[in-house]
């Protein structure tokens, strides 16, 4: 048997990209996974959306979740974890997929990589979108969603530090991450993650 039909997903589909945007909040992870989705036609997961669905939907998931994420703090990775592990069984998650907002803790981030690794699916890419804390609050005071009041950003940026930075030295160890610029129009940062897209494909 040939190696392409033993694992089909990571040979196969060598042009479709699995990437992991990170970032601080308001760096523009959404917006930008949404411009690249539409650019790769892949499909956009962004674990802060549907944790909000949930919450929306008003499922015990959703109740739960919410009394973290409006106050500011990271979800219990046990209940990140479930709604991903559900996603990615997805049909259009074969072919590829932007992971926006996860993983966000190291640990996410490993059980990450078992999963993909059981798929056969590779990592291909993590792109830190940088942005300076004084632009992260005057960026998030004109959104308006319940978790953008000036506090709840300041824990939010807090937990950023704290849980998701060393993200950043995970990834770079495995050699996929690349550093961009979130300074500026949304679409000049583009055209930026799109050379570095272009670059890695
Ligand atoms: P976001 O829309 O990505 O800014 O996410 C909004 C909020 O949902 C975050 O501030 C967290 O409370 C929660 N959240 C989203 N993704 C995760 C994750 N991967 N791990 C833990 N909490 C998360």
């Amino acid at each position: 048997m040939s190696l392409a039909l033993e694992s089909p997903l990571s040979t196969l589909d060598s042009d479709l990209m699995r990437i992991v945007f990170v970032g601080p909040p308001g760096a523009g992870k959404g917006t930008q996974a949404q411009r690249l989705k539409d650019h790769l036609g892949v499909p956009h997961l962004s674990t802060g959306e549907m944790l909000r669905e949930a919450q929306r939907a008003n499922t015990p998931l959703g109740r739960e979740a919410a009394q973290f994420f409006e106050a500011g703090k990271l979800v219990p990775d046990d209940v990140v974890l479930g709604i991903v592990v559900e996603r990615l069984a997805d049909d259009d998650c074969i072919r590829g997929c932007l992971f926006d907002g996860f993983p966000r803790t190291v640990s996410q981030a490993k059980a990450l990589d078992s999963l993909l690794a059981e798929h056969h699916m590779p990592l291909d890419l993590v792109v830190a979108i940088q942005i300076p804390d004084g632009e992260v609050h005057q960026r998030l005071a004109s959104r308006g969603r319940i978790d953008d009041a000036a506090e709840t950003v300041r824990e939010r940026l807090t937990q950023y530090r704290h849980s998701t930075e060393p993200l950043l030295d995970y990834y770079r160890r495995q050699s996929v991450l690349r550093s961009v610029d979130g300074t500026g129009t949304p679409d000049e940062v583009f055209g930026r993650i799109r050379s570095i897209v272009e670059a890695a494909r």
